[in-house]
């Protein structure tokens, strides 16, 4: 019985989908990687691709594309990034012609939550909000016990409600919905609810300035513990 290896692009080197080509020569793809799917699931690639030919995806496509190619400067040492993803957001919502933008924030981000506000509703747009603790329901209603509040068992706490956040922005028809530092879970909650075209501004992370990468590229000296016991040697003591 023959097995079907697993995609594994992140363990790519060679990287054969997009090696350097000519236009209109597609990159040999004779050598791929037992692992990659485009030697072991053609079928699933296939109908992907075609989902493309339909006009609204296909433009749909078509404009993030070319807001990905405007965010570099060619300049005569080579490429250079150059807008920030809020910048990004902003020339992404008005080529796709959004009017009405909805923001899901965490409570956490309040502050961050109101400058977003500012900034877009400067560029042109209408923008609701809806906090994540929206409702105001007892986390004792989702089966949390006393000592599993962060505001300890003597007080309320609200639980989030990213089902709520989402509903909202469904019900107020937003154009595109924007996730601003959900937690981990709650975001996955507004994802499988939020029916509105969506995408991300920040993800929560406490520790790091909602940065989750910074914790990848330490991840060799300050967090080595994440890599577990493959990785023995300590962090140099600096
Ligand atoms: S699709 Fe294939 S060639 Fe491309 S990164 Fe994945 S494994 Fe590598």
């Amino acid at each position: 019985m023959t097995t079907r290896k697993s995609p594994n692009c992140a363990r790519c080197v060679k990287g054969d989908c997009h090696a350097p080509s000519k236009a209109g020569q597609p990159p040999p793809m004779d050598k791929l990687a037992a692992f990659c799917p485009m030697k072991n699931l053609p079928g699933v690639i296939k109908k992907a691709v075609a989902e493309y030919a339909r006009p609204e995806v296909k433009e749909f496509a078509r404009l993030a594309s070319k807001q990905e190619f405007e965010c570099y400067e060619r300049l005569p040492d080579g490429l250079r990034p150059k807008n920030p993803r809020i910048l990004e957001l902003i020339q992404f919502a008005q080529k796709c012609g959004y009017k009405k933008l909805g923001i899901a924030f965490c409570v956490g981000l309040r502050n961050e939550a109101r400058t977003l506000t500012e900034i877009l509703e400067n560029n042109g747009f209408e923008v609701v909000s809806v906090c994540c603790k929206v409702g105001a329901v007892a986390k004792e209603d989702i089966g949390i016990k006393p000592e599993e509040k962060i505001a300890g068992p003597e007080n309320w706490e609200s639980m989030c409600n990213p089902i709520a956040q989402a509903e909202i922005l469904n019900s107020e028809k937003v154009d595109l919905a924007v996730m601003l530092g959900l937690c981990i879970g709650h975001d996955t909650l507004f994802i499988q609810y939020c029916l509105r075209p969506m995408t991300v501004i920040a993800v929560k992370d406490r520790v790091t300035g909602h940065n989750p990468l910074a914790t990848l590229y330490t991840s060799s000296t300050y967090y080595a513990r994440l890599m577990g016991k493959a990785k023995k040697k300590p962090p140099p003591p600096f």
